[in-house]
């Protein structure tokens, strides 16, 4: 039985094969997956890469990108998104 604080399902356990034929398990932290842009796929660069523990350390400012839809498209994306609905609004 492993000890209580490596009961927990939040880290990963990996199954390492020991010289002599034996396996142990290592515990490693989960890998957060870095946000993206909904359209291009493009990694959003500003939003750091951690886990929500150490993202809720951080000030409001450095969790999120203050530009409309911030969090979810890249500039590009916005940029040319922002167009077509400007061109879509002059065409009636
Ligand atoms: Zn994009």
């Amino acid at each position: 039985m492993p000890r209580p604080a490596k009961r927990t399902r939040s880290r990963k356990r990996v199954f390492k094969a020991l010289p002599g034929g034996r396996t142990s398990i290592h515990y490693k932290r989960e890998v957060t997956a870095q946000s993206s842009c909904s359209l291009c796929g493009r990694p959003l660069t500003v939003i750091p890469n951690l886990s929500p523990s150490e993202i809720r350390k951080l000030n409001r400012t450095k969790r999120r990108i203050s530009r409309i839809y911030g969090g979810q498209l890249c500039h590009n994306c916005l940029k040319t998104a922002l167009k077509q609905a400007a061109r879509i609004l002059n065409a009636f």
